[in-house]
Formats: C-alpha cells, structure tokens, sequence
C-alpha cells in the first residue's frame, strides 16, 4: 500500500514536484473518472479550487456556476436522466450549506447524486476554536442525505469514492455527501503510488430481483381486476426501461395515468392514456398498479378520492415504502427492470378480465376534457393570461418533441404541466416530490450537458428570481437553452395588496414592469420581449431553431394566476383578502 509522504495539516502548503508527485485532488479526479464519472458541476474557492483545475487537465469537464445550489440542481438532474451520479463541488461552510439544500432535494427526489466538498482542518473544528470557514459539515449532512463520508487520508480516497457511487445508484437513489478536508486534498504523493489506489468496482448496481410469490400475486391480482389502472412514477422514468412499459401498457391494453415526470414515457395522446382522467381513475380503478411512483401527498396519500376498496400493485426498490399511506395488497419489491422481466414473463397466456367498457369510457371523457381545455388555449387574450401564453408555448415545444422542458413556479408550473402534451421519456423535469421553487437554471444546465440536447426552460417570475444569476452559466457555457419567464409580477399574481399603510410593496408583490429580456441581454444572449400569443410563439420557434442561449420575457397580465395554483387548498385560511 502507497503511503503520504506528507499529510499533516503543515504540510499541505509544500507543492508537489510535477510530474511525480501529485496531491489528493489528482486521486480525486482519477478515481471519479475510474467510476465513469466526466462532468464535473460546481463553484470553487478555498480547498477545492484546484480539483477543478485538475479534472480540466485530466479531460472532464467542469461546469462552474454562480450559485452552489444550482450546480447542485444540475447535478441532481444529470443523475435522473443519465442513472449515473452527477457530481456537485462545492467550498467549505456556506458553499457546502448552499449545496447541500440541492443534495437534500435530490435524495427526497431519489435522484443519485455525490456532492463533494472541501472542509477545513479538522482538529480547530472538533474543539471549536474558530478556524477558516470550520463547520463540522460531516455531521450537518448526515441525516439530510442517503449517505455520508468523510476522508481523512488520501489512500482512502478512492475506496470513498466507490462508496458514495454506490450508495448513490444502487437500491433507491439518492444524494451522498463526500467530506474531504484540506490536508487530505493537499496531501503529496508520489504519483505511481496514487495511480495504483485507483480502481473501478465491480457491479455497482446490482440487480434486485423480486420473488416469484410477490410476481405470481400481483399478476393474479391484475388479472382479475375489472377496472385497472397503471400508474408511472418518475421511478420508472428514471429505470430507463421504457420498451417494457410500453409492453405492458399495450399487451394488457390496461389505461395508464403518468406523473408530471413520468409524462412522455408514453405518448400523452397514446389511445390508453387516461392523463385527462385521473379523477375517474382514482375513484373507479379496482386494482391500480404502481410503477416506480409513490403514493405521497401528490396521490392524496391513497385516501381522498380514491375508491376505498380499489387494491394497489406496488413495483417499488425500497421495501419499507410500501404500506406507508394505504395497504399494499401485491407489493414487488425488485428493480423496475427485473420486476418487468418476471411480470411480464409470468402474462404470458394469462387472460385479462377488464370490464370492456372501462377504456372506452375513459376514452370519451378525455375526448370531451381535451376538447374544452383545447378551447381555453386558443382564446389569444391581451394581455396574456398562462392559457393564452401555454397555446404558443404548447404548438412550439409540441412541434418539437425532442426538447427537454423544465418547468418551475406555482400557475406556470401547473398549467404548463397541463398543457404541453410530452411524447418522449424524460423530457420533462420540474420541482417534483417538494414542489420548490429554486431548481430552473440548475436543472436547464444539467439537461443540456447531460444530453445534449436542447432545453425549453418555462418559469414563473418568482422562480426565476431564485436561480436567474446563472442564465449568465447558460451563457459562458453557450448552452441550447431557451429561458421563457412568464411575468405576472408576483408570487402567484402581481395584484397583492398590502394590508398596512407603510406604502410597501405586499409579500407577494414582484416586478411585472421588470423587463427580464435586459438581463439576458447582459450576458449576451438573443432576446425577446413579447406581449402577444403571436409575438410568444414567433420568438420561441426561432429560439429553440437557434440553439443558443435565449431569454424570452413574456409580458402576463398582474392578475392572471391564483394563490398557491392548483394547491392553494395548502394554505391556511387567510384572514387578509389580500388580492382585493
Ligand atoms: P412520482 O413523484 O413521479 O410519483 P416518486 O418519486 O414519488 O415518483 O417515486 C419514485 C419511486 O421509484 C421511489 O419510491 C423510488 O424508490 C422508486 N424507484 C426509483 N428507481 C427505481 C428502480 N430502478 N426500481 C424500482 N423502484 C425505483
Ligand atoms: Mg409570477
């Protein structure tokens, strides 16, 4: 085994003599890259500074941003879209802190990802003698995350490394966090012993394969429901295994419903989508299985609307998960893919017994649904209202299906979700299992590195607020990315009215004369200020034709969007009208 030559909190100022002898940041970036990891999101100062450096030189990529919590945001949904970790790097204290808020959202979400960050020398920490930017962070982010390491010596740090990609891809995903302090990065070596430490594991994510019991259970139980239901979860998204949904989906000819970001898994306008017709589903479906989507807030935990004597079919990873709102009658608990392969090898010759007007019916509601909400799209209201808006938002990113659609805010978010129809697997991500607001630039950036492709981002004007520095990041990085603002001028709507007589401006009141397109043009971005459906639907198709950075300020009426949007049942009752 290599061993330091030097690694004491002195030592750590001695440079290395290049080409022999290197630090802990060049094991760092090597055993990342051991692991396939090749991008890099984050923002650097003191310890990490070099690290970043060194993954340039050794051919990653690294993405610096302006904000910690957005180069976590994109880390985050590089790890959702490509199942492998994205990586976050971030300085000690409050860059840590800012990160972290990004690794939390990520583990809620159960996206991989490994935040790494530089903390101070240990020993002033531990006793609280006040050091450079000490925090025991180690300790703030256990509980927060899935897992937490911290390295100490620069040995470990590949075996750290592994640990993290591991706990952050296998089983349930999620965040981990990685402590490095600053004598362990700046520790030197001879360089041919660091290169010996490195390695890449064996079967990182191991499959789980679910019982035959629990198949033979659930198939039975599909089998036999009259009114069935499927229902896809950004857990099946994620599980990249959209051939077999599609399989299922079509051999069982059962309806699905799809969440926000299970839409496109299959087409929104497939002939057994029931996307407009979730209320029947939750009230008449007998049996409804659960695909990679939980049943939490966002399903009414199981109660509510939902038929009290319907049975569930749970395909789920993490075993105590199920049970947790309602009883689960025929839980899988396995990966996504083996529960498919097993589910679908043991249909085979298995006769389904659905009520044969259960699809139809569903069918015609939507049929009837679509049509009017259709109806509200095309009325071209000046000034714009989010519908008149959606109607040219949708004929864009419709026409161009490949676009990958983030999508933050309280009405933006949810009518956006509700009109733009989605045609392909993990084109869409929003704020998710918290509904936050905050995730927009980060998560525009992450999709655009992570895929290539090009990236539609529609935000509220207060969600904008929270991450609009690093549309600048979009920019240096000559990003794909369109950044469409609806301003309304407020949290909601721009018509809040202070209840006081100070002469302030009310909680939620925002800027709805701001004129957003300037700040783009700040960064030099193409821009576009529009104030009509036809001026919003001419800059957005010559936008996204560009494949550059734009920003398109689309001028709403105040008034257009109502408290908390579609969840305005969340608030607690107000005392103060305070849209009068
Ligand atoms: P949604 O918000 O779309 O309903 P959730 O985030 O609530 O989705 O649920 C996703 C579920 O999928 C989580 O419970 C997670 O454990 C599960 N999951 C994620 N990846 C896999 C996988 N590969 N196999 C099985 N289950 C998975
Ligand atoms: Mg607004």
């Amino acid at each position: 085994m290599a061993t330091t030559t030097q690694n004491t909190p002195a030592s750590t100022n001695a440079a290395p003599s290049y080409p022999n002898q290197v630090t802990g940041m060049y094991i760092l970036v090597k055993a990342l890259q051991a692991v396939g990891i090749d991008t890099i999101y984050g923002l650097v100062g003191i310890p990490v500074t070099e690290v970043a450096y060194m993954a340039q030189k050794e051919g990653m990529r690294f993405v610096s941003f302006r904000h910690e919590q957005q180069a976590g945001m994109a880390a985050a949904t590089h790890g959702f879209l490509t199942k492998k970790p994205g990586v976050l790097l971030t300085v000690s204290s409050l860059g840590f802190m800012n990160g972290l808020t990004a690794t939390t959202n990520a583990t809620v979400n159960c996206y991989p990802m490994i935040q790494i960050s530089g903390s101070s020398v240990r020993e002033p920490i531990d006793l609280e003698q006040g050091t450079y930017e000490g925090l025991d962070q180690l300790n703030v982010a256990k509980g927060l995350v899935k897992a937490a390491y911290r390295v100490n010596k620069p040995e470990d740090i590949p075996t750290a490394v592994v640990r993290a990609y591991r706990a952050a891809i296998s089983g349930r995903p999620g965040g981990v966090y990685l402590d490095i302090t600053t004598p362990c990065l700046g520790a030197v070596m001879d360089k041919a012993d660091a290169d010996k430490l490195i390695f890449t594991p064996v079967d990182p994510c191991p499959s789980v394969v679910p019982s035959d019991a629990s198949v033979e259970r659930a198939v039975k139980l599909l089998a036999s429901a009259k009114k069935p239901a499927i229902l896809l979860g950004k857990g099946a998204a994620y599980a990249q295994v959209d051939d077999k949904i599609k399989q299922l989906i079509e051999s069982t000819g059962i309806p699905f419903y799809p969440m926000s970001m299970a839409k496109g898994l299959m087409p929104d306008n497939h002939p057994l989508s029931a996307i407009s017709a979730r209320s029947t589903i939750m009230e008449e479906a007998d049996v409804v299985m659960l695909i990679g989507a939980r049943l939490n807030w966002l399903l009414s935990r199981g109660h509510g609307k939902w038929n009290p004597q319907g049975q569930f079919i749970q395909l789920e990873i993490q075993p105590e998960e199920i049970d947790c709102n309602r009883p689960i009658a025929a839980p899988v608990i396995g990966d996504i893919e083996s529960s498919l392969d097993a589910i679908l090898a043991k249909l085979q010759g298995v006769k389904m017994n659905m009520d044969p007007t259960w699809v139809p019916g569903i069918q015609s509601e939507s049929k009837v649904k679509n049509a009017k909400f259709l109806e509200r799209l095309q009325v071209p209201t000046v000034p714009m209202t989010h519908w008149s808006a959606l109607g040219s938002v949708k004929k864009v990113l419709e026409a161009n299906p490949d676009v990958i659609l983030i999508n933050e805010g309280a009405n933006t978010l949810d009518d956006t979700r509700d009109s733009v129809d989605m045609f392909l697997p993990r084109h869409r991500v929003d704020c998710a299992t918290w509904a936050i607001m905050g995730m927009g630039m980060g998560s525009a950036i992450g999709a655009a590195v992570a895929t290539g492709k090009s990236v539609v981002a529609v935000e509220g004007d207060s969600a904008f607020g929270f991450s609009g520095m690093d549309f600048s990041t979009i920019c240096r990085f000559n990003l794909p990315v369109t950044v469409v603002i609806f301003n309304n001028g407020g949290i909601y709507n721009g018509i809040g009215v202070n209840p006081g007589e100070d002469g302030d401006p009310a909680p939620t009141t925002l800027d709805v004369k701001a004129r957003y397109d300037k700040l783009g043009e700040a960064f030099g971005a193409t821009t576009y200020y529009v104030t009509t459906p036809d001026e919003l639907f001419t800059a957005l198709t010559e936008a996204v034709a560009s494949k550059k950075p734009c920003l398109i300020d689309v001028q709403l009426a105040a008034d257009s969007g109502k408290e908390s949007g579609h969840i305005g049942y969340l608030n607690p009752a107000t005392l103060i009208p305070f849209t009068v």
